[in-house]
């Protein structure tokens, strides 16, 4: 097996299953006064529980929305693990084990385009990033050479600050891959021989999620302006979490909007 790293920027996000919809919310929520008839409105059409799910939301009934769950298979590099383990209630994880198989080589690198350069006066608690060619062009206008410089400059100075960064990253990346294979060929076991691979390599994982514990993880890993609390994730996690979203979407279109509606907290 060849030991190149291969580096990627993608996450991927699936749904393995999905259970129940809108209508399990209200059926749920029904209980209380329908006792074991409110089975039977499981399937209910989705417009019919608008109003029922709305209050739900907006008093934080919380309980009626944790009868519905998600699973997905996540591949994603181990810092952004490190951050979805965090959340511990409702979430049910299985990871591949570096102490039964060798991760593969294939580790993350940062898009092109991605925000990273902190701006003057970065703060941990709402950091902002510029692009490289957004760094470019403020440093440009600070030095006076905003006006001189051509966009074919400012691009080809970006694409040599990144290609710098990629390139630091392939060289941690197959130094450390390359021992991680000199440990294991001289005879040490895989959850020794891991310890040198770093965050940026890739995982697998299925995370099992109910609907109320999903609401509370977008609210803290999505960004939104308008949200009651505004949060700032790292962007790959936030690019995950995203993509679990359009699945909630999709299947809970009504306690979606709810969700949103409401200020994007979890009931
Ligand atoms: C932008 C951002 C920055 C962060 N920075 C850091 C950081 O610098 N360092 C760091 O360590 N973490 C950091 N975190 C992680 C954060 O502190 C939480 O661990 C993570 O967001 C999970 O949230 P949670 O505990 O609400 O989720 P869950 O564990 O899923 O809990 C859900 C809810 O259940 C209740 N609950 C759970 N456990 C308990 C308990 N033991 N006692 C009482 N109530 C409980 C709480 O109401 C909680 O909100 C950060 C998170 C975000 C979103």
């Amino acid at each position: 097996m060849s030991n190149a790293v291969t580096m990627t920027s993608e996450i991927t996000v699936r749904p393995v299953q999905s259970m129940s919809g809108d209508a399990m919310v209200v059926a749920a929520a029904r209980v209380s006064t329908s006792g074991e008839e409110a089975a039977a409105l499981v399937n209910l059409p989705a417009e019919e529980s608008t109003g029922l799910i709305r209050y739900l939301m907006r008093h934080r009934h919380g309980t009626p929305f944790e009868h519905s769950a998600l699973t997905f298979f996540v591949h994603a590099p181990i810092f952004v693990f490190r951050e979805w383990h965090r959340h511990r209630i409702g979430h049910s994880y299985n990871e591949e084990s570096a102490r039964y198989r060798p991760l593969k080589p294939v580790f993350w690198v940062p898009r092109r385009d991605r925000a990273m350069i902190p701006i003057d006066g970065w703060k941990p608690g709402r950091p902002k990033f510029l692009t490289v060619d957004q760094a470019i062009r403020v440093d440009w206008k600070n030095s006076g050479q905003g006006q001189h410089g051509t966009t074919t400059e400012l691009t080809a100075e970006a694409d040599e600050w990144y290609a710098r960064e990629v390139d630091r990253d392939r060289r941690a990346y197959q130094l450390a891959y390359d021992l991680y294979q000199e440990s294991l060929a001289d005879g040490y076991a895989l959850e020794v021989a891991r310890c040198k691979l770093p965050v940026g390599i890739y995982s697998s994982c299925w995370v099992t999620v109910n609907l109320r514990s999903l609401m509370a993880f977008l609210s803290l890993r999505t960004h939104e302006p308008a949200a009651n609390h505004v949060s700032y994730p790292q962007a790959e996690i936030e690019e995950a979490a995203r993509a679990c979203e359009q699945a909630f979407k999709a299947g809970w279109p009504v306690t979606h909007a709810a969700f949103c509606e409401f200020g994007r907290e979890a009931p």
